[in-house]
């Protein structure tokens, strides 16, 4: 089992005393509260490194805290250890004799999941286990979330789904910008590898359309690796919590074939043979993008896997579009080229309202800055001209723009003040 120090539980009896020198004699920060209503107490969390310290204040005299308090003082209560699945955990320490006090896990603070180890199996020490929620906390410094969100775009239903994270050269993410700029917006881990999510967005009208499909789970431990891939959060737990199943999606739309938006197209079939994910789906490509994927050249091979876009065309559920047109009814597709030569994005529109799912365009919020082209890019003066475009459209139409790869923000809107523009993070219905 691998286990990461989370927290460390801190039982308080006069939040203000210790906010006075945990906050204040200390200079940390402390995010917001939060109630825990089965536990009935209110925990602050106040991030040190990788990991955190959480004060723990009673919200009723029946509260497991306060009796802690009552009976010893306040002072430490318990550790928490993260772990991957807290069911697996748990089985593993009742075959070996350990004292559970849950036998099985309940909802804690940030949505995840805990279970507490009775002390007499722990030296003496109250352990919880915890399996994260979709909110996590920061991992090495770096914020991320794996949450989906929902947003209402006039008839049109739009939710933001997650397929993991991975990570890139911190470099080639953003092409000519020096690292002292860059490391301003996102931190690198020890191999200069910054952190990135893969978010598929779900149209739901007429009809239900999934646009990319994150990275799927064809692929090897090595690419993982290479990749920093971490997928125990996926597109089958995100399609589940939106309601939905593969059969519900009626079309599957490309903006291009990179294997970080169309892995999870095909999945392997029990021969390990590559099949569409999707089985009721059409499969929508530009036909020019289509061409280049099979016509792969040195300098963009390695983004392009046969497997995860030629068995569409085997299953005979390959559509290829020519131009910018309407996908269904509200999804248009509209070239931006740069990325790839016919790297496309999807405007969505109804009742008046407007969003956009620029996917590498504008891969992060960091991207925002118009010099800020990914070293990717196969013509990053075509992307300079398609984010100038974009920005001008996007400022006036008050466009609810998706972020593919953003490790925190969905999605926000672009504000333009005094010539400065910046995101605001759009909040989600739900
Ligand atoms: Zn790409
Ligand atoms: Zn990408």
């Amino acid at each position: 089992m691998k286990a990461i120090l989370d927290h460390v539980g801190i039982a308080v009896k006069d939040l203000p005393a210790a906010l006075a020198f945990y906050r204040d004699a200390l200079g940390l920060e402390i995010e917001a509260p939060e109630d825990v209503a089965s536990q009935r107490v209110r925990a602050r969390f106040i991030p040190v490194g990788g990991s955190s310290l959480e004060l723990l204040e009673a919200t009723a005299p029946d509260s497991a805290i306060a009796k802690f308090v009552d009976k010893r003082g306040p002072g430490l209560h318990h550790i928490t250890l993260r772990v991957e699945d807290i069911h697996l955990a748990l089985a593993q320490l009742k075959q070996r004799g350990a004292k559970l006090i849950d036998e099985t896990p309940r909802p804690g603070a940030g949505q995840a999941l805990v279970a507490f180890v009775h002390p007499s199996s722990a030296h003496g020490v109250l352990v919880e286990l915890k399996q994260p929620g979709p909110r996590q906390p920061p991992v090495d410094g770096r914020p991320r979330s794996s949450a989906i969100s929902r947003f209402r775009l006039g008839e049109l239903e739009l939710i933001s789904l997650f397929d993991g994270f991975f990570e890139l050269d911190g470099g080639a993410m953003f092409g000519v910008v020096p690292k002292p700029l860059w490391v301003k917006q996102t931190v690198p881990d020890e191999k200069n590898r910054i952190l990135l999510a893969m978010r598929p967005l779900v149209v739901r009208g007429t009809r239900t359309m999934l646009i990319d499909a994150g990275l799927g789970d064809k692929d090897d431990r090595k690419f993982h690796d290479i990749y920093g891939v971490d997928r125990s959060r996926n597109l089958d737990h995100t399609l589940a919590e939106a309601g939905l199943t593969r059969d519900d999606i009626d079309i599957v739309l490309a903006t291009h074939l990179h294997f970080d938006h169309a892995g999870g197209f095909t999945r392997r079939d029990a021969t390990g043979r590559a099949r569409p994910a999707f089985p009721r789906a059409q499969y929508v490509v530009r036909r020019g993008e289509w061409d280049d994927a099979l016509h792969a050249n040195e300098r963009n091979r390695a983004s392009y896997l046969p497997d995860n876009f030629m068995p569409l065309a085997e299953a005979g559920v390959l559509q290829l579009v020519g131009d910018d047109q309407t996908i269904m009814p509200g999804v248009k597709v509209r070239r931006t080229g740069g990325h790839t030569m016919h790297h496309q994005m999807a405007i969505i529109e109804s009742g008046g309202q407007t969003a956009a799912f620029v996917a590498d365009l504008l891969p992060t919020t960091a991207h925002l800055p118009e010099p800020w082209i990914m070293g990717y890019d196969l013509y990053p003066m075509e992307t300079l001209a398609a984010k100038k475009a974009f920005y001008e459209e996007a400022v006036a139409k008050n466009t609810l723009v998706f972020f593919e790869h953003d490790p925190v923000v969905t999605a926000g809107h672009i504000r333009e003040e005094q010539g400065k523009r910046r995101v605001l993070p759009a909040r989600p219905e739900s």
